[in-house]
């Protein structure tokens, strides 16, 4: 495609605010852009126009239905689609969508996990339109069917979705940083703040016979057993590599797909593992940007099934390499349009960036626990849980230069440091701090990046608005503090600038401890942090009890984000998600060992046996011991096999996901032993080498 048709291609599917207008009457027009960017109720008459004008535009790019859109807490997007057909007397048909179809939905989807919100009999739901994020239109084979983002509620407004309490935190944030602006002396009349969100998002890609043939990433996504491969990530030849032409057509293809939805991707790479690769877009605003990623994991998967592949978006689909994340790259835009996560030209601006980066400082201290139960899932514990990347244990990696521009600031302006300095608020300027820092930290898992902090913890599975909306609401809880305490001081006659002062002095010797710029991975690191007091929670159960704790519970009673009700609902939902994903993964597990590696083992079995006994009739006394000793090996693990089966059986049913876990690991241990000891060709599954290296 020239560069001509790329421009043309790009947001061809979306109805964009070009669109709007071309579409739609001048007053409808200035309607609608009133409630998207004030976030006010739509007129029910403008409602129909614009619901007429999606139509129109729909259906000139071939639209047969339309369907509310929305995140459920399965994790994954939901649709339900209706068409605008509608017979006329004449027995015709028209094609109809009005602006209450438009505005909300009735999907019912009582099917959907409620965490107990609703009982059957209310079990309705109803969806509600978010003109924040535009319509788009996906694409089939013979159609195309009209998209509305929404978000999705239960009768009594009770939120049943992972987007109602992100667009709530959202909101909170922009009044805290308004509210912080107005006392730098910004002006915020009319103006919002809002959060800023780039993921950067990885993937495996493997080839659709090999998938096809494997039960367990069929049905659980990721690989339950496997031997490595002689040569994996070790030589790292692999990351930023030229990328194999097949992959490449994929590459390009799914770029396209994404552009067509205005999805803007940048970035595109080989990553550490074999068949690991990586999509970056540029940064949106936060709900959009979430809405993107989520089309992103769609279109990734589709584009990779019309190439022959399957896309592998398993925080671990293979055991001893690299896992997948998702780095979440937050970033604030305040009223001013300026980023506030960058260091500013003069000494005001750079008080607004050290108030957000002590907010922050003092939010994820606080809150630890919970921002770690965000990314919390069966898939991710091979991540955090083990000896990878990034650790669950949460800290800040603010790089050598702001760490000790940190440092001076809690020495005061009385002082003197030894460093050569410290930090006068409203007078110093700050030194230049380069985007790419020659230390930066990859084993952090939250990690200032010049100009915006990266959450690297989000598994590459995950709908990020979990993480978003504590990220944004604790963040407005610090800058609330924070202000409240600006006020009083200043209240009382005190200077601006020196009660800032102190206030970020008390913060950075209250909550430094979170702060640590060294190896993550390391046992000394764990051995720290645990004196400094920090959480490490190594599986999601232990992970989602800040979920249930009484400081969450206030924390987003207090801004409106989520009721105690809906907060524990949410808790049982995620839990019964995990104890859900063990249980299938045992079943999975064992059925595979059962069905598929016994037989094969025992045809090889005999074959062995009966090689030796033959050997022996044929060439009389002959030192077969070596062969014996394999056989013997095979035996063996054979036996262990069937007993941990059995073992497996008995358990699945009524024990903790660690019990089940545990003998799982041993059932894999067995198995894994014996496909190494197995002739290549009868062993039932695709090989580790095979699904990395084959494509
Ligand atoms: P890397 O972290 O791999 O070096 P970049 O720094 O270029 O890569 O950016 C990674 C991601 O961060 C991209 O998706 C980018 O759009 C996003 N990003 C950059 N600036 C911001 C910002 N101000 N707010 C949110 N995301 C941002
Ligand atoms: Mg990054």
């Amino acid at each position: 495609m020239e560069a001509n048709a790329i421009t043309k291609c790009y947001a061809e599917n979306v109805f964009t605010i070009k669109t709007m207008r071309a579409f739609l009457s001048k007053k409808a027009y200035k309607a609608l852009m009133e409630t998207i960017t004030d976030r006010s109720t739509i007129d029910p008459e403008i409602a129909d126009e614009v619901a007429d004008a999606m139509k129109t535009w729909a259906l000139s790019r071939g639209a047969t239905h339309f369907t509310h859109w929305f995140q459920p807490l399965t994790g994954a997007t939901a649709e339900k689609h209706d068409s605008f057909i509608e017979p006329d007397r004449e027995g015709e048909c028209m094609m109809v969508f009005s602006g209450k179809e438009l505005i909300q939905g009735e999907p019912d989807a009582s099917s959907f996990p409620s965490g107990g919100l609703r009982a059957t009999f209310e079990a309705r739901g109803y969806t509600a339109w978010d003109p924040t994020s535009p319509a788009f239109i996906k694409e089939g084979k013979k159609g195309a069917t009209l998209c509305i983002p929404t978000v999705f509620c239960a009768y009594n407004g009770e939120a049943l979705d992972e987007k109602t309490p992100l667009l709530k935190s959202m909101d909170v944030l922009s009044e805290q940083i308004c509210r912080l602006a107005k006392l730098f002396g910004i002006k915020t009349k009319g103006k919002r703040a809002y959060p800023t969100m780039g993921a950067e998002q990885e993937y495996f890609l493997v080839d659709k016979e090999f998938y096809d043939s494997r039960r367990d990433l069929l049905q659980t996504g990721r690989t339950l057993f496997g031997t490595q491969p002689s040569k994996h990530q070790q030589m790292d030849d692999h990351y930023f590599g030229a990328i194999k032409p097949r992959v490449m057509a994929f590459m390009e293809d799914l770029d396209r797909n994404l552009w067509k939805l205005g999805i803007p991707a940048k970035t595109r790479h080989n990553e550490v593992c074999p068949a690991q690769f990586e999509i970056a877009p540029i940064f949106e605003e936060l709900n959009l940007g979430i809405d993107h990623n989520m089309l992103t994991m769609e279109i990734l998967r589709n584009t990779a099934e019309q190439h022959y592949f399957a896309c592998l978006l398993h925080e671990k689909p293979y055991a001893g390499v690299n896992g997948s994340g998702k780095h979440n790259n937050w970033s604030v835009v305040g009223p001013d349009g300026r980023n506030w996560l960058t260091p500013g030209d003069n000494p005001h601006e750079n008080a607004e960036f050290l108030t957000m980066i002590c907010a922050l400082i003092m939010a994820i201290d606080k809150h630890a626990a919970l921002l770690r139960a965000t990314v919390a899932s069966a898939g991710n514990d091979h991540r955090l849980g083990a000896n990878e990347a990034p650790p669950a244990i949460i800290s800040i990696f603010l790089g050598e230069q702001l760490y000790d521009v940190i440092e001076q600031l809690e020495k005061g302006k009385a002082t003197s440091s030894k460093k050569g300095g410290v930090i006068q608020i409203g007078v110093t300027s700050l030194p230049h701090l380069p985007r790419d820092a020659t230390d930066r930290n990859r084993t952090s898992p939250f990690a200032f990046t010049g100009n915006k902090f990266e959450f690297r913890a989000v598994g590459s599975s995950h709908n990020c608005s979990q993480a978003n909306t504590v990220l944004n609401t604790i963040v407005a809880e610090a800058l609330d503090e924070i202000c409240t305490k600006i006020e009083a001081g200043v209240k009382k006659g005190e200077q601006f600038n020196d009660v800032l002062q102190v206030i970020l002095q008390d913060i950075v010797k209250n909550h430094k401890r979170i702060l640590f710029n060294g190896d993550n991975y390391t046992d000394d690191w764990k051995k720290e942090a645990k004196k400094r007091g920090l959480p490490n929670l190594v599986t999601t159960p232990e992970a989602l009890e800040a979920y249930q704790t009484k400081e969450t519970a206030k924390l987003f009673e207090k801004y409106g984000i989520l009721s105690e009700r809906e907060l524990n609902s949410r808790y049982k939902t995620y839990l019964e998600k995990y104890e859900a994903e063990i249980v299938i993964e045992a079943i999975c597990a064992r059925k595979i060992a059962k069905n598929l590696v016994i037989p094969a083992v025992i045809r090889y079995q005999a074959e062995l046996a009966n090689s030796i006994s033959t050997t022996k009739s044929v060439l009389g006394k002959v030192n077969q011991t070596e062969t014996k000793k394999l056989l013997t090996e095979i035996s063996k693990e054979t036996e262990t096999v069937l007993k941990t089966i059995t073992e497996l059986e008995r358990i699945t049913e009524s024990s903790k996901p660690d019990k089940i876990i545990a003998v799982q690991n041993k059932l894999r241990t067995a198995v894994d032993s014996l496909e190494s000891r197995m002739d290549r060709n009868t062993w039932p599954l695709p090989s580790y080498t095979e699904m990395m290296f084959v494509m």
